[in-house]
């Protein structure tokens, strides 16, 4: 099965549409959270992925902007993207969000995680150790998560060597037996890893390959939204750095 994994879209329907024009054949879709937040075009993004998402979660980005949690919690930009983005949805999109999990098991292959296994909505998995400590977390050889907003590969190997690395475009990372790993494919809608380009991955569950994909979108167009919305400047212009 070809398993394409989208997270934090955080509203950017433009750069969905490009990631979904791009994709290859696949059997399912997974999104690891965070569709809305920041951007312009929440609906729109929800929408995507109640129609293609088999799975999907909830983020920080989507529980703040659902009132769920408190927007304290997030700097004054965020919070202004939240609230505005909390104005735009349809009740029946807004329902939908709702009823989403931060943390989704699947056994007996894959976890899926928005933030971390440990904690699905707040914690960074930025550097091997953080990652290392989640492994008690959950079961399952394989951990999706999202959050960071870069493409990441943390592994633990047999003999206890440990890997963490990001995800280089084009990659393709070959899963060993015996090896548990937690991998991050990437920002859709506001990558942070100084590239632009929206990230998306591919897990080929036969083969047990991850491949690592970016996708180039009209970021004027996106940012030409957000102005048009009132939406912070500063949020418009990062799209363009990838930071
Ligand atoms: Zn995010």
């Amino acid at each position: 099965m070809r398993v394409v994994l989208v997270s934090d879209i955080h509203s950017n329907a433009v750069a969905l549409a490009a990631v979904l024009a791009a994709l290859p054949t696949y059997d399912e879709l997974w999104c690891l959270g965070d569709t809305i937040g920041y951007g312009p075009e929440p609906n729109i993004c929800l929408q995507q992925m109640q129609k293609l998402a088999k799975y999907a979660l909830t983020g920080n980005h989507d529980l703040a902007s659902l009132g769920l949690v408190s927007l304290a919690d997030f700097n004054a930009l965020a919070r202004t993207a939240n609230q505005w983005n909390n104005k735009q949805l349809e009740p029946e999109l807004r329902a939908f969000l709702q009823a989403l999990p931060a943390r989704l098991p699947l056994p007996p292959e894959v976890t899926l995680a928005h933030a971390s296994p440990r904690d699905p909505i707040w914690e960074y998995i930025l550097d091997a150790q953080t990652a290392k400590a989640n492994l008690q977390h959950f079961d399952t050889p394989v951990c999706f998560v999202g959050h960071t907003h870069v493409p990441t590969i943390f592994a633990r190997h047999e003999d206890g060597k440990i890997e963490f690395q990001r995800g280089k475009p084009g990659q393709m990372l070959q899963l060993k037996p015996g090896s548990r790993y937690i991998v991050n494919p990437g920002s859709v809608g506001q990558p942070r890893d100084g590239d632009p380009r929206a990230a998306y991955a591919v897990w080929d569950t036969k083969a047990g390959t991850i491949r690592f994909n970016r996708v180039e979108y009209d970021v004027a167009a996106t940012q030409q939204k957000m102005r048009a919305a009132g939406l912070p400047d500063m949020l418009a212009e990062r799209l363009a750095f990838g930071r």
